[in-house]
């Protein structure tokens, strides 16, 4: 099949509808979760993933994953990876034993998989430098590094990134800039809770803003709190954790521009409208198929329910695909995802002729 023979229209039947950023409108992926491997050449005190485990996924074995994702009504899949899993010999055996003459090659064959099947890649999977990120960005929509913070002591001895040498700020700014410098729209973040004092946050966040700035990528930030991995628990309110990401939440809206969404880790919450009332105006990737891939013992709670209380607040929740609306008016996508996104933007245009706030069905 050649590439002009693929068909991945948005059918008539599909639920996601072009819509514009209205500051009514609270929106959210239905995404698919696919972890590439867990072995990381960083070794953070807060992860479950790292060390020398050797797994690693394969590609073939990811279709019937993308398809039922995709019969779930998944349009994203959230390519996840310990960073630079090919650091260690048993893994780059495999690339050699697979036909793959890297790690990157591998990321685009999976990446494309995903494409094939109808699911557009979030790719989250550490440092990638400019040439690496290029050659992805043919098949991957957006492409995720969490800034974290910008405290170099963090990496001083007995730090959460004392062995995590690849956590300096300078490269995550660098990953950043490099994707800003390729029109590639990124998410990005910090976290809440490693040890950072409110005005690290506020320095981070402004960061973040000030690359937004110069290269209009930035489409999501992540206020995540800091949870043991095998949290079954929501955050209690009043927690100091609980608290501090609520504020912080309300200071990212405060600064970054209202065309930059802010999520959570929206399953670690029990009351999805406080975070609106903070400044969430997207839920993030809610795992219809499968779970969460990081807080595996903290379920996502139905989809319904989230719809429910949210329309009774007159907000209206809408599905997205993995790349916002603004950025697909702009074509901030390759030309191979046009064979997908193409039709959408059309259709995206013309609801907005009106310049009315309207929701168009397909
Ligand atoms: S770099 Fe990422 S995957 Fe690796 S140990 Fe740190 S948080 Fe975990």
């Amino acid at each position: 099949m050649t590439e002009d023979q693929i068909e991945l229209p948005i059918s008539a039947n599909e639920d996601i509808l072009p819509y514009l950023d209205s500051s009514d409108i609270i929106t959210y992926s239905n995404a698919v979760d696919i972890i590439l491997s867990s072995a990381c050449r960083n070794q953070c005190t807060y992860c479950s993933f790292g060390g020398r485990q050797k797994d690693l996924v394969v590609p073939y074995s990811t279709i019937k994953v993308f398809k039922a994702a995709r019969k779930a009504g998944a349009r994203e899949a959230n390519i996840v990876s310990g960073e630079r899993p090919d650091r260690f010999h048993g893994i780059r055996a495999k690339f050699d034993v697979w036909g793959f003459n890297s790690y990157i090659e591998y990321i685009y064959t999976i990446s494309e998989l995903a494409f094939l099947e109808g699911l557009l890649v979030n790719l989250n999977v550490g440092y990638l430098s400019l040439s690496e990120m290029k050659y992805l960005s043919d098949i991957v929509a957006t492409v995720e590094c969490n800034l974290e913070s910008l405290r170099t002591d963090f990496m001083d001895e007995n730090q959460v990134h004392q062995f995590a040498p690849s956590k300096d700020p300078q490269i995550r700014i660098k990953f950043l800039e490099n994707a800003g410098k390729l029109n590639l729209p990124v998410i990005t973040g910090l976290l809440v809770g490693i040890g950072e004092t409110p005005e690290d946050r506020i320095d981070t966040l402004m960061k973040i803003k000030e690359i937004h700035e110069e290269y209009g990528n930035v489409q999501l930030v992540r206020i995540v709190p800091c949870l043991p991995v095998d949290v079954n628990t929501v955050l209690t309110p009043g927690s100091d954790l609980y608290q501090h990401t609520l504020e912080t939440i309300r200071i990212a809206r405060e600064l970054l521009p209202n065309e930059v969404d802010i999520t959570t880790t929206v399953n670690a919450f029990p009351d999805v409208m406080t975070l609106i009332e903070h400044g969430v105006t997207d839920l993030g990737e809610i795992r219809v198929y499968g779970r969460d891939c990081i807080h595996t013992a903290l379920p996502f709670r139905p989809l319904e329910e989230y719809q429910q209380v949210i329309e009774d607040h007159q907000y209206r929740f809408l599905k997205r695909l993995p790349i916002k609306n603004g950025y697909i008016l702009v074509q901030k996508y390759s030309k191979k995802l046009g064979q997908f996104l193409d039709k959408y933007k059309v259709r995206l245009k013309e609801s907005t002729k009106d310049d009315k706030f309207t929701l168009v069905a397909l």
